[in-house]
């Protein structure tokens, strides 16, 4: 969103992927030489933005004013770490205590303000009461009623404990549940007005840029899917608190003073029960099962062997393997196409050699796969699964990552009185065109790799 590029340059191809030679797990926001303040940090927890291989709008903003404080904040690290870029500041929810903590990539210790704001404990505020519907039952009539078989657990229904019943104190598994409710993002605004206050956010002639990464809504879609109820009542009680924190900046920053964008990086696939019900096919891939099933076909052809892992959203070729077989790597991966596209639930799926020439390829998706593969990050077989496929999952009954409408289509908003009038944008207009036009907001260039063009906003 503030690198106006997608994958192709920016290199953060998905969550998690491999490292494309030695095959070690990587983790987007992963560096294990920063560790969290005041936690205890795993090797591949989301500390620094090492990965991120472009710079963002902040990063330009602060080399042309370092007067200028870009702070990132999020339920998640990555999202509040890669919109922050190289040079601003994130800050992060804890699952292990309810806090927000930044690491020791951006500094030795908190403020006061971030202190203070912990001490306070304003996690538990919510433990052992109800996230109750915030609507009488016939305003989600578009929704579907809770206790879906799929759902998993029989009694998911609102209202909705926080906390176990046997809990005595909120633990980590009650600020993890914080985080599939619409408390952790009041959380994560009550931190970003903190931020403001505390930084002095708006209060000099020097722009700053503080990016809110709201995460509850996913959490909440992975667990339940979008059609949910569940989902439908986080979006209202989302729109309120969003109404609540604007009201918050035309008070403290003032309402001339402050332009807010609004969008989302992805959309969602509904529940496959769901569209299975609707008698559209659909399905979940067993992923163990299918590389397997790969690997074996590969072991014909080639001997004995893992020849593929997983990597992001491509199979990555055992280097060591090829190596020690004298095999040639393009003749694997199009051996390897040619399992993957026998399995089911697969759309199309394209080979590093193809990927890396630049052009051919009517294929399906072939442009979008290509910006979403990186040369140096990336696996040797990119693929595409077929519309409401997922891989099976034990934390997720929908998903996202897939270039079809349900997922890439995102609202873009805009508000700022002084740059920007009342309308609205009918044209083809992409995610990659918030940088640059954030950049002419501020008077910079867009970042060195941008290649979105600014949103053709109505203005004054
Ligand atoms: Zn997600």
């Amino acid at each position: 969103m503030l690198s106006g590029t997608y994958p192709h340059r920016h290199g953060i191809i998905a969550n998690e992927w491999r490292d494309a030679i030695t095959g070690a797990p990587e983790y987007c926001t992963g560096d294990t030489t920063a560790t969290y303040i005041g936690h205890k940090t795993q090797p591949l927890d989301g500390t620094s933005p090492k990965n991120l291989m472009v710079e963002t709008v902040g990063d330009v903003l602060r080399r042309a004013d370092p007067r200028a404080k870009v702070i990132g904040i999020s339920g998640k690290d990555r999202g509040a770490i890669l919109p922050a870029g190289k040079t601003g500041t994130a800050y992060m929810y804890m699952t292990q205590t309810g806090f927000f903590a930044s690491s020791t990539f951006y500094m030795p210790q908190h403020p006061a303000w971030v202190t203070a704001f912990n001490a306070a404990k304003p996690a538990d505020r919510w433990f052992k009461k109800e996230w109750k519907a915030l609507l009488p039952d016939e305003a989600y009539a578009r929704s579907l009623p809770d206790r879906q078989a799929w759902y998993g657990q029989k009694a998911a229904a609102l209202p909705m404990l926080m906390g176990a019943p046997s809990d005595e104190a909120p633990g980590s598994a009650y600020y993890s549940q914080l985080l599939r409710s619409p408390y952790a993002d009041q959380l994560t605004l009550d931190f970003a007005r903190a931020a403001i206050a505390g930084e002095g956010l708006g209060k000099d002639n020097v722009p700053d840029i503080l990016s809110i990464s709201l995460s509850g809504h996913d959490y909440i879609n992975h667990r339940f899917s979008a059609e949910s109820r569940f989902s439908h009542d986080h979006l209202l009680q989302l729109d309120r608190m969003l109404q609540d924190f604007f009201k918050h900046l035309d008070a403290t920053v003032g309402r001339d003073n402050y332009i807010a964008t609004l969008t989302a990086d992805h959309g969602f696939m509904p529940a496959p029960e769901f569209t299975a019900q609707q008698g559209l096919r659909s399905g979940r891939i067993v992923g163990n099962q299918l590389l397997t099933r790969v690997n074996s076909g590969l072991e014909e052809e080639f001997g004995a062997g893992k020849w593929v892992s997983f990597s992001g959203s491509s199979l990555l070729l055992n280097k060591q393997l090829i190596t020690q077989q004298r095999v040639d790597p393009d003749e694997v991966a199009e051996e390897a196409r040619a399992l993957l596209m026998e399995e089911p639930g697969i759309a199309a799926a394209y080979t590093r050699r193809e990927l890396a020439a630049g052009s051919r390829i009517d294929g399906p998706f072939f442009g979008a796969m290509q910006r979403a593969w990186h040369v140096d990050v990336s696996g040797d077989v990119q693929y595409v699964l077929k519309p409401y496929w997922m891989f099976q999952s034990s934390s997720s009954i929908a998903t996202h990552g897939s270039p079809y409408p349900y997922d890439t289509n995102v609202p873009i908003l805009a508000w700022g009185p002084r740059w920007v009038k009342p309308g609205r944008v009918d044209e083809r207009v992409e995610v990659v065109d918030i940088a640059p036009t954030v950049a002419s907001w501020l008077g910079v260039a867009p970042p060195a790799t941008s290649e979105g063009k600014p949103l053709p906003l109505p203005t004054k």
